[in-house]
C-alpha cells in the first residue's frame, strides 16, 4: 500500500485521518517523516493550490523544538502534500479524553512549551489562529518533563490567508473553533498574536478544569461568551497561575501577555505547582436524570430546537445549528447591541432538560457523537479550515524554492 510522493519521498502507512487529508507515514531522503496528504477534491481546487505554493516560504521557514516542523510541500500531479517532522505519540485532546483533567504540573509544563513554540512563531510574524488541543502533539519518545509530561509540539499553523480569502468566506463570516476563539475576532477585527495566547489559555484552563470557560451549546451563544462573560473562577488552583490565566483571557487583546512571556511565567510556576493533584473540579456529571425536570429548567424556552440543544440564537433570527468543538464555525458577526444582550438577554440560558451540561463526561460524549456526523457545509469549512492550517498567515513571501518543487510540476492557477 506504499505510494510515491513526488520523487523523494514514500508514503508507507496511514498515522491518521484528519478534516483535510490523510496523514502518513513516509520515508525520505533524511529518513522517517510524517505526510499530510490533501483531500483529491481540495487538491483540485486551482486557487487553493497557488496559495498553497505561495505562501511556502512561511511554513518552511519555522523551526523549533516545539513546532511540527515542514520539511518540504510536494505538488505532484493530482498530489498536493505537506512533509513534516514525525511525531510519535499522541495529541492533546486524545490524552484529555482519556484523563479527563490533567495534574497542574503536567498542564502548565505542556502550555509552556506550547507558549515557547508560540513565541517563535509570533517573532516571524506568524499567527497560528487555531491553537487547540487537538492540534498539540505529544512526543512520547522525548525525555520526560515535569509532571511526567511529554514534550508538547504545536501543529497545523494557520487557519490561514486561504480560508479568508473572498471567495471562500465573506468579509461578515467568522471563521475557527469556537470554544477558542477570541472576542476580538468574534467583534470582527483581525486576528493577531493576541489570539493565539487567549486559545492557549483557554487550553490550559481546559487541561486544568475538563471543560473549556467559554464552551458549551450553540455556537452562537460560545461566541457571545467570550465577548460578554468572565471566566468562573477553579476551586484550588494557586492565585498565580489563576491570574496568569485572568490575564491571558482578558477581552482586551493588549492587556494579554505575550508568549515568550507567558512562557516564562509557567516555567516559574512549576515549582509552585510540583505534585499537585488534579483539581476537585465540581463534578458537572452531577445533573439530573434524562427525565426529571427541576423547577429551574421549567422556566426555560419551550421551543423545541432549544430544548434539544440548549440553544441560544446569537441574533433573532438565526438557525440553531450542531455545537462542535473541532468544528470550525461560519456565521454573521453579530451587531454590538446584539451581543449585548438583545437575543435573549443573558448569556447563559437555563439548560434544556437533558441537556448534558457543558464540559460533562455526557457533553464530551456528545461532541464526540457529533464530531462525527458533522454537517456537510460544517466538513466542507473544517476541511478548508485545515488546508488554511497550513498556509501560515506570514506577509512575507520571499519566495525561496524548496527542492521538491522543482522535481514536480508547478501548479500555478
Ligand atoms: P487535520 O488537522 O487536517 O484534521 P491532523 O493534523 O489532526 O489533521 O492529523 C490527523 C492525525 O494524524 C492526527 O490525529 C495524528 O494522529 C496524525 N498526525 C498528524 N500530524 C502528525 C505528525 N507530524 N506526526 C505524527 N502523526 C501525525
Ligand atoms: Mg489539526
Amino acid at each position: 500500500m506504499a505510494r510515491k510522493i513526488g520523487s523523494r519521498y514514500t508514503a508507507n502507512q496511514i498515522l491518521g485521518r484528519g478534516s483535510a487529508g490523510t496523514v502518513w507515514l513516509g520515508e525520505g531522503p533524511e529518513g522517517p517523516v510524517a505526510i499530510k496528504l490533501l483531500r483529491e477534491d481540495l487538491a483540485s481546487d486551482q486557487e487553493l493550490v497557488g496559495r498553497f505554493v505561495q505562501e511556502r516560504t512561511a511554513l518552511l521557514g519555522l523551526e523549533h523544538p516545539n513546532v511540527v516542523s515542514v520539511r518540504d510541500l510536494v505538488v505532484d500531479g493530482n498530489d498536493l502534500a505537506l512533509v513534516m517532522d514525525l511525531v510519535r505519540g499522541t495529541d492533546l485532546r486524545t490524552r484529555l479524553d482519556r484523563d479527563r483533567r490533567l495534574a497542574p504540573e503536567a498542564a502548565v509544563a505542556i502550555v509552556a512549551d506550547v507558549a515557547d513554540g508560540l513565541a517563535a512563531a509570533h517573532a516571524a510574524g506568524v499567527v497560528h489562529r487555531d491553537v487547540k488541543p487537538e492540534n498539540v502533539l505529544l512526543d512520547m519518545q522525548g525525555p520526560l518533563g515535569p509532571g511526567g509530561s511529554h514534550p508538547a509540539l504545536l501543529t497545523d499553523f494557520g487557519v490561514a490567508k486561504l480560508i479568508d480569502s473572498p471567495r471562500r468566506t465573506r468579509a461578515t463570516k467568522i471563521i475557527g473553533t469556537p470554544d477558542y476563539l477570541a472576542p476580538e475576532i468574534v467583534e470582527g477585527l483581525p486576528p493577531r498574536a493576541a489570539v493565539d495566547i487567549y486559545a492557549l489559555a483557554t487550553v490550559l484552563y481546559e487541561l486544568l478544569a475538563g471543560f473549556t470557560p467559554f464552551g458549551g451549546g450553540h455556537p452562537g451563544a460560545v461566541l457571545r461568551r467570550h465577548v460578554t462573560e468572565t471566566v468562573a473562577p477553579l476551586p484550588g488552583i494557586p492565585d498565580e497561575l489563576w491570574q496568569l490565566i485572568v490575564q491571558c483571557l482578558a477581552k482586551a487583546p493588549a492587556s494579554r501577555l505575550r508568549a515568550s512571556e507567558l512562557g516564562t511565567r509557567l516555567r516559574e510556576l512549576l515549582p509552585l505547582v510540583a505534585g499537585m493533584p488534579p483539581l476537585d473540579v465540581d463534578e458537572p456529571d452531577a445533573e439530573p436524570a434524562e427525565d426529571e425536570t427541576p423547577a429551574a429548567e421549567e422556566a426555560a424556552p419551550r421551543d423545541e430546537e432549544v430544548r434539544r440543544r440548549g440553544a441560544v440564537p446569537l441574533v433573532p433570527g438565526a438557525k440553531p445549528a450542531d455545537s462542535n468543538r473541532d468544528t470550525h464555525t461560519s456565521m454573521r458577526v453579530p451587531a454590538p447591541d446584539e451581543l449585548a444582550g438583545g437575543a435573549r438577554g443573558t448569556a447563559r440560558v437555563p439548560r434544556a432538560a437533558g441537556a448534558p451540561r457543558p464540559g460533562s463526561a455526557r457533553h464530551r460524549a456528545v461532541a464526540r457523537r457529533r464530531r462525527v456526523a458533522l454537517g456537510a457545509a460544517a466538513v466542507v469549512l473544517a476541511a478548508a479550515a485545515g488546508v488554511g492550517a497550513w498556509l501560515a498567515t506570514s506577509e512575507d513571501d520571499a519566495g525561496a524554492t524548496p527542492q521538491d518543487m522543482n522535481n514536480t510540476a508547478p501548479a500555478t492557477p
